[in-house]
């Protein structure tokens, strides 16, 4: 098991070049399943390979179990890596190549013969144990490189970066179930980088969002669907996006949109700013209901999608999305909406301000 801290840790790739890591602390805890999750470029695959050796980072330290690790190479680490093309020998058997790391370590043949049989068994690579690797689907192949990680006796963590990219959609869910239940079986600490926000909310207790190189907000799926601590989450998570609306702060609890006035079910607090208003998708109602506040929008278009249809429109000429049952019927043009007050979130200067839950 391995708790896995970054302690002040930062990162530029030249001297002079901006941080591609800006400076930060954050602990990963042994046992768990974490998603790294944001755009591309966002610095993920950096602190990745910051915890795994492959990159020292400029400043800072890395801490497995409270020891520094900062200085030791990937192989000195007891940890699992699996990128987003498999790392096998394409040539060998699938046995060959997970006998590889053992037979460097110059185990003997009982523990290799051992090693491999138990981690074919848990990968489910038993019947192809005798087959040339390069024979093999991609998600097999992707089993291989994790197998090559786990065969060790000292593993504890499992670093993914994009590890399901290659794999077809149909067989991704598969591969996912099997981190998950190896994750459980054997308290390994499962860190797993990803641009995809179902992957993550799909397979992580905790998600930790970056941006411009920095964690900007941790949590479970549904903290971060509820409570998006910038504008920027309220746009990264959730499909569509939080509809956001320029706003000014008219009273204790009430803001103007525009011509239209919006009462809160919470105080704003003091202090200025450039206020914005967000709700999400799913909290946009055609039919009144308790505390709900009433717009007027204009739908400008009503997409079917078989479970729910999406409308999409504008609220004082802002964009707006929204989600209605498949079986509600909406015309184009003019409508009064009803934007749940419980669901309204106040963002000042880019931050969650007020609305929390
Ligand atoms: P992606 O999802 O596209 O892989 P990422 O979130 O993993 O992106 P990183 O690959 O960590 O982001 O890159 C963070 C920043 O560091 C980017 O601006 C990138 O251009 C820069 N960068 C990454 N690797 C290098 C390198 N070897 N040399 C110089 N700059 C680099």
């Amino acid at each position: 098991m391995a708790r896995i801290e970054l302690k002040d840790i930062a990162h530029r790739y030249d001297a002079d070049a901006p941080y591609a890591l800006a400076p930060l602390s954050v602990t990963w805890e042994h046992g768990r399943r974490y998603a790294v999750l944001g755009p591309s470029g966002c610095g993920k695959t950096t602190m990745l390979n910051i915890m795994s050796g492959i990159i020292a980072p400029s400043e800072g330290e890395v801490l497995f179990d409270g020891a520094p690790v900062t200085g030791l190479r990937t192989a000195e680490r007891n940890i699992a890596q699996v990128f987003q093309f498999p790392v096998i020998y394409a040539t060998m058997t699938v046995r060959e190549n997970l006998a590889f790391p053992l037979l460097c370590r110059n185990a003997e043949s009982a523990v290799v013969k051992r090693k491999v049989g138990e981690v074919a068994e848990l990968l489910g690579l038993e019947s192809v144990l005798e087959r040339v690797a390069n024979r093999l689907t991609a998600d097999q192949k992707q089993l291989i490189s994790l197998g090559r990680g786990l065969v060790r006796d000292d593993v504890a963590a499992i670093l993914m970066d994009e590890p399901l990219t290659v794999i077809d959609p149909d067989l991704k869910w598969k591969l996912r179930r099997k981190l998950k239940q190896i994750n459980e079986q054997y308290s390994l600490t499962l860190i797993y980088v990803t641009h995809d926000q179902n992957e993550a909310m799909t397979f992580a207790d905790e998600i930790a969002v970056m941006n411009e190189g920095r964690i900007v907000q941790t949590g479970g799926a549904p903290e971060l669907f509820e409570n998006p601590g910038t504008e920027f989450i309220g746009y990264f998570i959730g499909t569509p996006p939080m509809n956001m609306y320029p706003c000014a702060v008219v009273g204790a609890a009430s803001v103007m949109v525009g011509s239209q006035r919006l009462d809160l079910s919470f105080p704003i607090p003091a202090g200025g700013g450039e206020y914005k208003i967000g709700i999400r998708p799913e909290y946009v109602r055609l039919r009144s209901c308790p505390g709900a506040n009433r717009v007027r929008g204009r739908v400008l278009r009503v997409e079917d999608f078989g479970n729910y249809k999406l409308v999409s429109g504008t609220i004082e000429g802002v964009a707006t999305k929204f989600k209605i049952r498949r079986d509600s019927g909406i015309a184009l043009g003019e409508v009064d909406l009803f934007l749940l007050s419980g669901k309204l979130k106040l963002f000042c200067d880019g931050v969650l301000v007020a609305g929390q839950r």
